[in-house]
């Protein structure tokens, strides 16, 4: 909890203050700096601080429109605490439109970087510093990889009592327990007792309007459950704890047909996909291996024998029971919406079996 002055950047913040600031991270070849773009937002009553930070990978945008929706349309009120609001931590990458930094690092594997270190272990070390340590709280926005995308989820290191407190509060239906990769933002916030939760949402290269939503809501959510904003939480139909995912993946060349969209419930041996040449000849069918949730798909219907297709969640409670608590879901509910829109993009069609049409999940 900040209850004074908060220096950030060589600035400093009472209580009350908005203030935008330039963290100064690198300098271009023409010797131009570059910064991170911040606003600091705090309430009149002290309370916690807690970041939002988007783009380490910098082609993942739809982190980019939750933190510019915030900002630019106010959808709550602060009522203590402070807000650090980064909508692009990979300025060098988001100017390429590039998951990497110029020098080819993984900036989200470069955490708590280095002063003296490389490019990425410098601009790691700002934010590591200015933005992680001056919070006691992190929200870290993501999306698929490049040609996937992803039904909202959390994920976060459930052995903290706050991580788990505060992914359950942000609302999605699906949370995956796991420490994460080394060096990660979330990984290094943690081990300096930051908690820090990320979310996976949505496509690269785009901003979503069901995922800012999400993005949104949940944030709101976690200001609600730490005492920051004022109101209702938005609970989600469901909610599944995650510590095993399986990756289906084509084992033929060939165009996929898709019979699932994220977000649904899948029974073990459901077909997921047919595969067929460019004819029409049919190569395969790719089942589920397990029942679960599918979390993540291709975007992208021409594979290669290896190639993943479908990414599926095994929820520790079985599906059947979290099937029932959706049912009667209205059709204008996030979650609905969400289903629809990222199938939209994709080519999905029922699976006909011997003429019968089996039933929709
Ligand atoms: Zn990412």
């Amino acid at each position: 909890m900040n209850d004074g002055v908060l220096a950030i950047g060589g600035e400093e913040i009472g209580l009350g203050e908005t203030r935008d600031l330039e963290l100064a991270v690198a300098e271009s070849f023409t010797g131009s700096p570059v910064s991170i773009p911040l606003r600091v937002w705090r309430a009149e009553q002290p309370g916690p601080t807690i970041f939002v930070t988007a783009a380490v990978h910098g082609d993942e945008l739809n982190g980019a429109g939750v933190v510019r929706e915030i900002i630019l349309r106010n959808p709550f009120e602060l009522k203590a605490g402070s807000l650090l609001l980064a909508p692009v931590v990979n300025v060098l990458g988001f100017e390429r439109h590039s998951r990497y930094l110029p020098d080819r690092r993984d900036l989200n594997r470069c955490f708590p970087g280095r002063a003296e270190g490389s490019l990425a272990s410098r601009l790691a070390y700002t934010v590591y510093n200015e933005i992680i340590m001056n919070s006691d709280y992190g929200i870290d926005l993501h999306t698929a990889a490049v040609r996937r995308t992803n039904f909202p989820n959390v994920r976060g290191d459930l052995r903290s009592d706050d991580v788990r407190r505060l992914a359950e509060a942000f609302g999605c239906e699906v949370i995956i327990d796991g420490a994460g990769p080394m060096k990660t933002l979330r990984r290094a916030a943690c081990r300096a007792k930051r908690p820090t939760i990320v979310l996976e949402a949505g496509e690269v290269w785009k901003m979503e309007p069901h995922v800012i939503e999400w993005g949104v809501r949940g944030i709101r959510n976690a200001l609600i459950m730490l005492g920051m904003v004022e109101g209702e939480r938005s609970a989600p139909p469901y909610q599944a704890i995650v510590r095993k995912t399986t990756w289906l993946r084509a084992k033929v060349g060939g165009v996929l047909q898709f019979h699932v969209a994220p977000g649904d419930f899948v029974d073990e041996d459901q077909a997921i996909a047919t595969n067929s040449s460019l004819l029409g000849r049919e190569q395969n069918v790719i089942r589920s291996t397990s029942e679960g949730i599918v979390l993540g798909m291709t975007t992208l219907p021409a594979v290669a024998p290896g190639d993943p297709v479908c990414h599926v969640a095994i929820p520790e409670e079985g599906v059947a029971k979290l099937r029932r608590k959706i049912r009667g879901e209205s059709d204008e509910s996030l979650h609905e919406r969400t289903r629809e829109t990222l199938a939209a993009g994709m080519h999905v069609t029922e699976w006909e079996e011997q003429g019968e049409v089996e039933s929709e999940t």
